[in-house]
């Protein structure tokens, strides 16, 4: 899809879509989430506002990952089961891929859908053990189940490149092996989707000029800070989400 200007089905304010990737915006004048198909808008109902994470990152800011240039297009925050909530933002690169830049204290991690071998079986959520290795993601190292969790969709802003419900919850795990690999599968999706997280500074993506931020009245709480990598896994990859996505409506 390509740039889209429309007018919000639920104030009339002016939208843009303006990545390719994306699927929603949130309504600036109203955070109403609107999502696009082929024919029409779609109003999924408003989302909360965004809370003050006090991260050093915000929309617009522009970096390069492996001399591939992008820019920070979407933001959600994720409510933890635990009542913390987490930022991932959403970077749309010149070439069309998309990632997610998530942090987890004080860390920052670049993350990829990662299509699985063919015939591979993740296991399902319900019968993930924490600890057990996941040995159907491709990786150098063993990946290590750290944490299963529930999410809710809380807030959002700008654009982003899947169909973000407001309020609608989501199962993921988070896993970690050597070499600071970092794995996430997604459970919203069926079969689940993996997605492959490289730690990064914001200095090697080029975003090293963004403000850190004094953290002392940091406001996620205990709980959600404990996370070995407090990352929920919204589905990304824009061909493959805007396909499903479609046939689902
Ligand atoms: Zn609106
Ligand atoms: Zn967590």
């Amino acid at each position: 899809m390509s740039t889209l200007q429309a007018n919000c089905p639920s104030c009339a304010g002016p939208i843009e879509f303006k990545a390719g990737s994306t699927i929603v915006v949130v309504c600036p004048f109203c955070r109403s989430a609107i999502s696009r198909t082929d024919r029409a808008l779609e109003d999924l109902g408003k989302v909360a506002e965004i809370a003050d994470s006090q991260s050093p990152l915000k929309l617009g800011l522009k970096g390069t990952f492996n001399g591939n240039k992008f820019e920070l297009t979407g933001r959600a925050q994720l409510r933890h089961e635990l009542g913390g909530f987490w930022d991932e933002w959403y970077a749309t690169f010149s070439n069309g891929w998309v990632g997610w830049l998530a942090e987890a204290q004080g860390k920052f991690y670049l993350t990829f859908y990662q299509p699985l071998p063919e015939g591979s079986v993740l296991p399902s959520f319900n019968g993930l053990q924490l600890g057990q290795n996941v040995a159907e993601i491709p990786n150098p190292t063993p990946l290590m189940v750290q944490e299963k969790g529930r999410g809710t969709f809380a807030a959002a802003e700008g654009e982003i490149p899947y169909k973000l419900e407001p309020g609608e919850k989501f199962e993921y795990a988070d896993l970690a092996g050597k070499n600071n690999a970092f794995a996430t599968i997604d459970y919203s999706m069926d079969p689940p989707w993996v997605f492959l997280a490289t730690q990064v500074t914001l200095a090697e993506i080029g975003l090293g000029d963004a403000k850190p931020v004094e953290r002392e009245a940091r406001r996620i709480s205990t709980a959600a800070m404990g996370c070995p990598k407090c990352g929920g896994p919204p589905q990304l990859l824009a061909g493959h989400n805007r396909t499903r996505y479609l046939s689902k409506l």
